[in-house]
């Protein structure tokens, strides 16, 4: 994903499997950048695992990460937020 927040380097990353057995590397939630966020609530929409809620912050809302160990790293947040507002990471195997 060149350009994107979850551009790896060379490190050993966790990877994922397919159902039929391709690799592939998660990404995994760190933070919204509430600079950023516009408050649309796609992330909470398309997150099947409750990871973000939408609350207020100074008079406007914005998405929180509420429960990043939900996280499985399919991407889904990432790909409907415009002004890709959350910042995700590959996990380094150990
Ligand atoms: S999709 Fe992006 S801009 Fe919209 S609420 Fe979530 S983090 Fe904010
Ligand atoms: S990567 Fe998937 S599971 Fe993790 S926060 Fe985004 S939509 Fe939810």
């Amino acid at each position: 994903m060149k350009g994107c927040c979850c551009e790896t380097d060379n490190a050993a990353y966790y990877q994922g499997e397919t159902k039929s057995g391709e690799k592939w590397t998660p990404a995994f939630i760190e933070y919204v950048d509430k600079e950023k966020c516009t408050g649309c609530g796609m992330c909470v929409k398309v997150c099947s695992r409750g990871v973000y809620e939408l609350q207020e912050l100074n008079g406007r809302k914005i998405s929180v990460v509420v429960n990043a160990g939900n996280c499985v790293g399919d991407g889904s947040c990432h790909m409907v937020c415009k002004p890709k507002a959350m910042v995700c990471r590959p996990k380094r195997e150990k």
